[in-house]
């Protein structure tokens, strides 16, 4: 017997329709949180395949914008700022750790810093369905830049609250 699909109610990506844990916020079904954990767990078993993790992290987290609790509205603003610094900015990992250190300390400090952003219709064409076939490190490197270059595009009509976010924290150094 096989298990019927679902398409996930954040991401839209057809996944298996089965009971399972998922992620406190983000509203992801439990068939995508388990595809997820399958890619993470690739990436953390495997140094060939961690160069790009944390775009990985951008790219599930802004295609599961989440609950509208405050941690999920916190959440897309990070990974759409973390995002922006890396295809925008072309920040170095260790630039853009600190900035986002950065920002989540004056949120902290005034959480109204961080508006909910309304979610676009289509959150990009890449999913978890296509990254968690790909079982070359190669492969996997160059579909997650993908990922989450495309997600990161989906948002563009927020670009511009993730640029002003950007110089108040490059202010604030
Ligand atoms: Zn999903």
């Amino acid at each position: 017997m096989t298990t019927p699909l679902k398409p996930c109610p954040q991401c839209a990506a057809t996944v298996p329709d089965i009971e399972g844990p998922v992620h406190p916020y983000f509203a992801a079904s439990p068939g995508c949180w388990a595809i997820y954990g399958q890619i993470l767990e690739r990436e953390y078993s495997d140094t060939a395949f961690w160069a790009n993790h944390g775009q990985t992290v951008d790219a599930y987290a802004l295609q599961h914008p989440g609950d509208g609790s405050r941690r999920a509205i916190s959440s897309v603003m990070i990974h759409l700022v973390g995002a922006t610094l890396l295809f925008q900015h072309h920040a170095p990992q260790s630039q853009r750790i600190l900035m986002l250190q950065r920002l989540s300390k004056i949120t902290k400090a005034d959480p109204s810093l961080i508006p909910r952003l309304s979610s676009p219709d289509n959150l990009g064409e890449i999913t978890v369905t296509d990254i968690a076939p790909l079982s070359k490190a190669q492969d996997h490197l160059v579909g997650v830049d993908n990922w989450a270059r495309t997600t990161w595009q989906a948002w563009s009509a927020h670009h511009p609250v993730a640029e002003s976010l950007i110089r108040r924290i490059s202010h604030d150094a």
